[in-house]
């Protein structure tokens, strides 16, 4: 954007600025960047990024990056966001669970694509945050649940797609078990920090079909069938 414009878009209304940077998202970062899903990329143009990052950052939401949302978890890059969704393969019928709700960004784009979201978060803070911000602003097919999500959520199960929004070593088996058939798991897999391969699992009769995704950089997934932080054991 040129000094000229972006001059022009802070002089208005916040909120006005905030709609005009997000249709820019959607078309630099998103349409231009090869997010093809019109689903995708309208619900992605409808949830209020600024609303999900702290208050000193709202003017960097619509930034092209992740951004840090306190206890050394990031709310994820838009475009990120919006691979995983599209990777999903979502048509709006679909129970889903993510595991690392965050800030509830990604829950709220999802709960545009699906028929209800259940989100696990670690951090006990964050998962409250993510909470009530969903509640208020009304997505009320989005369920928070605070603890362990290497562990699934067996009492929802199965789901018809998991989307793992931090990085793991391995596929945790919870979640192929948790799995309707059919169904799909996007998960983001290598190493500790910022170096996995993104992947596609689906499940079929007799065969779990894997696909490649490409590189991309997650904070860890720490839990029982995740990595093990050594002050948790
Ligand atoms: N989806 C989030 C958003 O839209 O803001 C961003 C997720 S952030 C990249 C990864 C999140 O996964 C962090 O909030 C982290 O605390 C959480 N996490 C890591 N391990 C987890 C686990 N075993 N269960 C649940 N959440 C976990």
């Amino acid at each position: 954007m040129s000094h000229a414009s972006l001059k022009a878009v802070r002089s208005r209304a916040p909120e006005s600025r905030f709609i005009d940077l997000r249709s820019q998202m959607v078309e630099a970062q998103l349409a231009g960047h090869g997010i093809a899903d019109p689903r995708v990329l309208d619900a992605m143009g409808r949830i209020p990024r600024e609303q999900f990052v702290p208050t000193e950052m709202r003017d960097a939401a619509y930034e092209d990056g992740p951004l840090p949302i306190g206890f050394g978890q990031t709310i994820s890059q838009p475009f990120t966001v919006a691979f995983m969704c599209e990777a999903l393969r979502l048509n709006g019928t679909e129970k889903v669970l993510e595991i690392g709700a965050g800030s509830g960004y990604s829950a709220a784009v999802l709960s545009l694509l699906a028929r209800s979201v259940f989100t696990i978060e670690r951090v006990p803070e964050l998962a409250e945050q993510a909470r009530s911000r969903l509640t208020e602003l009304g997505y009320d097919n989005v369920h928070v649940i605070t603890g362990d999500g290497t562990l699934g959520l067996s009492s929802e199960a199965p789901f018809d797609a998991i989307v793992v929004t931090a990085g793991a070593e391995t596929l945790p088996d919870t979640y192929v078990q948790q799995l309707r058939m059919g169904g799909r798991i996007v998960i983001p897999i290598g190493e500790y920090r910022y170096n996995q391969e993104m992947y596609r699992f689906t499940r079929l009769e007799g065969e779990l079909r894997v696909e490649t995704l490409g590189g991309f950089a997650f904070v860890p997934l720490i839990g029982k069938y995740g990595w093990h932080v050594p002050e948790e054991g």
